[in-house]
């Protein structure tokens, strides 16, 4: 009988232990969550200047591009390949945007690809371009447009070396170099 009652006992106190836990748990996750909507909020409120986009009329880029640029950046156009300015140039540095000088790709990331056009396997960081879906010329295609104005860089491709297998095939012409010493 004493048996019993002292079995009863730790099987009521180990109840008692995992509620706690799972209260404590429950009390964790409330306060993480509560973390994470503050972060969301301030998030939010950051100014426009931060999130650092760049918005102009077609007016106003055709007064600011070249032809060339225009077309390639504002118009989705493609450059001839070979002929461009940067698919066989080996200096080391960083490629800017053409449009708004963000910092894009960087030579530790560019390879010969064969293909004529300045190719790279990732971007300087995920965050400096996106990329969206492009159904023209009837094949569905990844287009790379520049994080901060919306410019046309190129396409991505799942053709390219590790480590990521991706081919970023950009347009010279979209891109201004600058030299690293
Ligand atoms: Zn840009």
């Amino acid at each position: 009988m004493k048996e019993k009652r002292t079995s009863r006992a730790i099987a009521g106190c180990i109840t008692i232990e995992r509620t706690a836990k799972v209260l404590m748990t429950g009390l964790l996750m409330f306060l993480a969550m509560l973390c994470v909507g503050q972060a969301q909020e301030r998030t939010d409120q950051m100014p426009a200047a931060v999130t650092d986009k760049i918005e102009k009329t077609d007016a106003e880029w055709k007064k600011l591009l070249t032809p060339e640029q225009y077309y390639v950046l504002r118009n989705k156009g493609t450059e001839p390949p070979f002929t461009n300015d940067y698919h066989g140039l080996r200096d080391k540095g960083i490629f800017k945007c053409a449009a708004c000088g963000k910092e894009l790709f960087a030579t530790e990331t560019k390879f010969d690809s064969g293909t004529g056009w300045p190719s790279f396997y990732a971007p300087i960081s995920p965050e400096s371009i996106r990329t969206r879906t492009d159904r023209s010329w009837f094949v569905a295609r990844t287009e790379v447009l520049c994080a901060r104005c919306g410019g046309h860089l190129g396409h991505v491709f799942e053709d390219g070396p590790p480590p990521t297998g991706l081919r970023y095939c950009i347009n010279s012409v979209a891109l201004k170099f600058e030299k690293v010493q």
